[in-house]
């Protein structure tokens, strides 16, 4: 069944004929991909019904940030649901989620001060904001998010451990495309050469892991191997590194030395798209 927003309701849906029983959630901004659905098939395996929400969040995004131009193909995303065996879908409306008045919002926890958290201030806020009234909404035991978004995972982790939220959290593997690009709603923003030129990203953590797996561990180095792949290739690799770095995988510390707790992480530039992934280092 497809629940589409009622904007007169905050969240009252009618359920006719349909055993709901336990219920995982997968919390999206739309323009899904198998990236999404993959979050859809770890979420049927761990419950009776799975939920999903599409809501692009404007509190996650800065003013100068792409939140006007995030593809909106409502139509094709409600099919692909259909068709991935989704009992429900949640499509509010902003003023639904921020009707006139809404002033409580989350402080986040401190693992979301960096890297994104610094560059992107009052993202995690918004997204902890905006995932704390999903929760709330959506009756589920379980919601799964995506590992590609690394540090938004820790951050829903401790949101949830932090307040004692009635949730689990269930983190699912990022989905590529065959050429190692990690899927990603913003893919669609670039131009057949840009899509080359991101495919720096993957190969960037590839070849972090490869030196870790050699036995390097000095995270300057580390880092250096990340920052050479990122600018390699033509016309020069990708317009601007955010970050390339390996941290803790836990608290995101970043010390002098990698161990088998790090993850690499990247957030960079391809024309005016910002493109992130991660990789979880592992030795041999
Ligand atoms: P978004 O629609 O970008 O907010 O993402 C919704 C959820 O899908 C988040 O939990 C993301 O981490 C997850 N996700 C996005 N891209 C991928 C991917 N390539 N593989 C696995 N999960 C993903």
């Amino acid at each position: 069944m497809i629940v589409t927003a009622d904007p007169q309701a905050a969240h009252d849906w009618t359920i006719v004929n349909s055993r709901i029983g336990r219920v995982a959630f997968v919390p999206t901004m739309g323009a899904l991909h198998e990236g999404h659905l993959a979050l859809v098939q770890r979420a049927k395996e761990l419950a009776d019904t799975v939920a999903v929400s599409i809501f692009v969040n404007p509190t996650q995004f800065a003013p100068t940030e792409d939140l006007a131009r995030y593809p909106r193909p409502l139509d094709a995303d409600l099919s692909a649901l259909r068709a991935a065996g989704t009992g429900l879908v949640f499509t509010p409306g902003n003023e639904q989620i921020y009707p006139p008045g809404f002033s409580t919002f989350i402080e986040p926890p401190s693992v979301a001060q960096s890297l994104e958290g610094e560059l992107r201030p009052g993202h995690f806020r918004g997204v902890c904001t905006v995932v704390l009234k999903l929760f709330n909404i959506i009756p589920a035991a379980v919601a799964v998010f995506g590992q590609k978004d690394f540090q938004q995972s820790l951050v829903v982790g401790a949101l949830v451990r932090d307040l004692a939220l009635p949730i689990e959290i269930e983190i699912a593997p990022t989905v590529r495309e065959p050429d190692g690009l990690a899927m990603s709603s913003r893919n669609r923003y670039l131009t057949p050469e840009q899509r080359l030129v991101a495919l720096c990203l993957s190969k960037a953590l590839r070849a972090v892991q490869s030196s870790f797996a050699k036995g390097e561990r000095r995270t300057d180095i580390l880092n250096a191997v990340m920052q050479k792949e990122l600018h390699a290739g033509e016309p020069g690799g990708v317009d601007r590194v955010d970050y390339a770095v390996v941290a803790d995988r836990y608290n995101l510390e970043q010390s002098d030395l990698a161990t088998n707790q790090s993850v690499a992480l990247i957030a960079a530039r391809v024309g005016t798209t910002r493109l992130i992934d991660n990789m979880l280092l592992h030795g041999d």
